[in-house]
């Protein structure tokens, strides 16, 4: 089983040392975690000890296997700000996700309000051609909660949020990259797994690989929604998942 989607910063609150993230890999191991990937947000990027997270991968790897991930916030104009990283850096995998529209931080709980002052349908197709733009770009692996702009519990009228994705899948598709099944919308209003069962079902047709990830931001949310998402993830079909190594992705069996 892996969790492909923790961060051991979260936003900046947590200092990075070898007791705190050896919380996390505690938290791995207890929940039947064989491969952890931290994810930091770019901006926080900074505050990891690339050092520490080494030794510790050196350490751990008899019982949990590290991997170093970057959760890559992306919008238009933010294309050129993922090599720097790159840069200095070697990372496992890149996630791309989106968490701003126009500058609207709409996942953002002082932001919610924002709801109320847009039509939803148009809020889901600016969201879904941002991820348009997302997987066009083509420098990410794995595209994170994709049908995040649920996660207060706002749905589209007119038409499904499905029918919002299916042109992003079908670009995910030929740009090959991943998707990840998130556990962390359980936890927020919309209490579903990111994305819905639909639209897993609607990847697995289109044969896009998946990756699984708690979004945990805390220790004890390491593996948080794994088994829902494992569960949703085979009922739509799915056999095997993939993981990252230096940004070169390896199908294995998805078995928990
Ligand atoms: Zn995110
Ligand atoms: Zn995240």
């Amino acid at each position: 089983m892996l969790d492909y989607h923790v961060h051991a910063v979260a936003h900046g609150e947590y200092d990075y040392t070898q007791e705190w993230v050896e919380l996390y890999l505690q938290q791995a191991q207890e929940s039947g975690i064989d491969e952890i990937g931290f994810c930091e947000h770019d901006e926080f990027m900074h505050l990891v000890d690339l050092e520490l997270f080494q030794r510790l991968k050196a350490a751990s790897r008899h019982y949990v296997r590290l991997k170093l991930g970057l959760e890559w916030d992306f919008g238009p104009g933010r294309e050129k700000s993922l090599q720097p990283y790159l840069d200095t850096a070697d990372y496992d995998y890149i996630i791309g996700s989106v968490h701003f529209i126009d500058g609207w931080g709409f996942d953002h709980p002082d932001y919610q309000e924002g709801y109320q002052h847009r039509d939803v349908d148009e809020i889901y197709a600016s969201y879904a051609d941002i991820l348009m733009q997302l997987a066009a770009a083509g420098c990410c692996d794995i595209v994170g909660h994709i049908d995040l702009v649920k996660v207060w519990g706002h749905r589209p009228r007119r038409r499904s949020a499905l029918h919002y994705l299916d042109p992003v899948l079908k670009s995910i598709k030929a740009h090959r990259l991943a998707v990840e099944i998130n556990g962390g919308g359980l936890r927020k209003p919309v209490e579903e797994l990111y994305p819905s069962r639909d639209i897993v079902e609607r990847m697995y047709a289109y044969d896009i690989p998946i990756t699984l990830g708690s979004d945990a931001h805390r220790p004890e949310q390491v593996g948080e929604g794994l088994v829902e998402a494992y569960s949703c993830a085979r009922r739509a079909g799915y056999q095997r998942c993939v993981t990252f190594d230096r940004r070169l992705m390896t199908v294995v069996p998805l078995e928990y």
